[in-house]
C-alpha cells in the first residue's frame, strides 16, 4: 500500500537541501508511477483497469501527452494531467564510442545529472541504467563514490532513461537486456527500484522477462533476500576482494556486512534453479590480482551457483588504481576456470567516452562546463 502522491519537490529526502530558487518544478505534480497512479484512480473511485490503460500509454507506447491518450475520456485526462508529470526526464545529451557504445547523460536539477550507456553486443543490446544520482556506498576505486549519495531516483526516472535509450535506438536496434550498473547502489533505494523493475517486466510496460534484467549491488543483505524473493530479476553481487581486511578498505559496506555473511546469505537464497549469481571482481593492478586472491575466491565460491564476471579496472581522474596487464588478467581467469569456476572477463565497452563501469560520475565531470554543449547525437558514425 503506497501513500497517495505528494508533491515532486517534498517528496525526495534530500529535497529539503535543495535551494528553493533552484527547484524550476513548481507544478506540484506528482511522479506517473504505478504505486502512485493506483493510489489516486482509488482515490478518485476510478475503475482499476485504466490503470493499465493508463500505464501502456505511457510506457509502452512511451507518449509525450496525456492528450495522447486515446482511450481515455478528454475529462480524465484532463484530470492526470493536473496530477501527474508524464516520466520527465530533460532530453539527454548523447556521446557515442568507437566501439558504438552510446552514453546519455540526463541533466535533474542544476548541478545534478545521470548517466545511462547503451552497449550493442548482438544480438544482445543490453542499457546500463542509474539507480541514484551519486552514490553513498564510498566504493575506494569507483568515480561515482566521490559524488557522494546526490538524491534517490524514482521509478518514473529510472526508468525514463529507457524510455530515452528507445528514443535514440538506431532502427533494427531493440533494447533486449537491462542492468542496473549504472549510477548509484540499486538496494539503497529499494522500493523505487522494484518498482521500476515492476514497469520493466509488466506486460503493459517493456514486457522484458526477470532473466534479461540483473540487479548489481555492493551486498546490502536484508534487501538482496526480499529483492530475490520479491523480484523475477537476475543478481549480481560486487565482490572484489576475498578478505574481510581488503574489503573492508576497498568497500566500505564490509563493515557492515562481511565476507562470512555475506556468504551465507549467497548460499540460502531462494534462487530459481536456472539461475546463477554473477560475482563481480574488479580487477586492480598488485591489489587483488595474485594467485593467493584467486585461490581463496575459488574457495569462498565453491558450492555457490556462481559465474565471475572479471572487470579490469578502469582509470578515473584522480583514481589511484591501474588494471592488471592483459597477461595477469588472463592468467586469473585461468585459475578460475581450471577450478571449474564459469569466469568472463568484462569487454572494457566506451571508455573513450568514459562510459566504461566505475567511471559515471556526470557531474563531476563538468557537466556545468563546456563539454555539456555537446549536441545529442553529436556521433558521426
Ligand atoms: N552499486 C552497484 C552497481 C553499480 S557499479 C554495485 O556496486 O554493484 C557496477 C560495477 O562496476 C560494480 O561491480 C563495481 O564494482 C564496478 N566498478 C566500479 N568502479 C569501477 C572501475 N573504476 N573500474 C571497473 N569497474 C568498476
Amino acid at each position: 500500500a503506497r501513500t497517495p502522491p505528494i508533491p515532486r519537490a517534498g517528496k525526495s529526502p534530500s529535497s529539503s537541501a535543495r535551494s528553493s530558487c533552484a527547484t524550476p518544478d513548481t507544478s506540484a505534480r506528482a511522479a506517473l508511477t504505478p504505486g502512485a497512479l493506483r493510489a489516486w484512480l482509488r482515490g478518485e473511485g476510478v475503475p482499476a483497469f485504466r490503470a493499465v490503460q493508463i500505464l501502456a500509454w505511457v510506457y509502452q507506447h512511451g507518449v509525450d501527452s496525456f492528450d495522447a491518450m486515446s482511450n481515455v475520456g478528454a475529462p480524465l485526462r484532463a484530470k492526470l494531467a493536473s496530477a501527474f508529470a508524464l516520466p520527465g526526464l530533460s532530453a539527454p545529451s548523447v556521446s557515442c564510442a568507437r566501439d558504438h557504445t552510446r552514453k546519455l547523460l540526463f541533466a535533474l536539477e542544476p548541478g545534478r545529472a545521470i548517466e545511462a550507456v547503451i552497449i550493442p553486443d548482438p544480438p544482445r543490446l543490453t542499457a546500463c541504467i542509474s539507480s541514484q544520482a551519486g552514490c553513498a556506498m564510498g566504493c575506494g576505486f569507483c568515480a561515482t563514490a566521490k559524488l557522494g549519495l546526490q538524491r534517490q531516483l524514482d521509478a518514473s526516472e529510472i526508468v525514463g532513461q529507457l524510455l530515452a535509450v528507445r528514443r535514440v535506438l538506431d532502427p533494427g536496434e531493440r533494447l533486449s537486456n537491462v542492468v542496473f550498473m549504472g549510477m548509484g547502489e540499486p538496494l539503497a533505494n529499494y522500493d523505487a527500484v522494484v518498482e521500476a523493475i515492476e514497469i520493466l517486466t509488466a506486460p503493459w510496460g517493456f514486457g522484458l522477462s526477470g532473466r534479461r534484467i540483473t540487479v548489481s549491488t555492493v551486498g546490502l543483505l536484508p534487501q538482496l533476500q526480499r529483492l530475490v524473493r520479491d523480484t523475477p530479476v537476475s543478481v549480481a553481487v560486487s565482490l572484489t576482494a576475498t578478505t574481510d581486511a581488503l574489503r573492508d578498505r576497498l568497500m566500505p559496506v564490509n563493515r557492515r556486512y562481511p565476507l562470512g555473511e555475506l556468504f551465507a546469505t549467497c548460499r540460502a537464497l531462494p534462487l530459481a534453479q536456472r539461475r546463477r549469481i554473477t560475482f563481480e571482481y574488479v580487477l586492480l593492478a598488485g591489489v587483488n590480482d595474485a594467485p593467493a586472491d584467486s585461490a581463496r575466491l575459488i574457495k569462498l565460491l565453491h558450492g555457490i551457483p556462481a559465474k565471475v564476471n572479471l572487470i579490469p579496472f578502469n582509470p578515473f581522474p584522480g583514481s589511484e588504481f591501474a588494471p592488471p596487464t592483459a597477461d595477469v588478467i588472463d592468467r586469473f581467469k585461468h585459475r578460475l576456470l581450471a577450478a571449474g569456476l564459469s569466469a568472463s572477463v568484462r569487454a572494457t565497452r566506451g571508455r573513450d567516452i568514459q562510459a566504461a563501469c566505475g567511471q559515471l560520475a556526470a557531474s563531476a565531470q563538468g557537466l556545468l562546463g563546456p563539454r555539456a554543449a555537446a549536441p545529442a547525437a553529436s556521433s558521426a558514425r
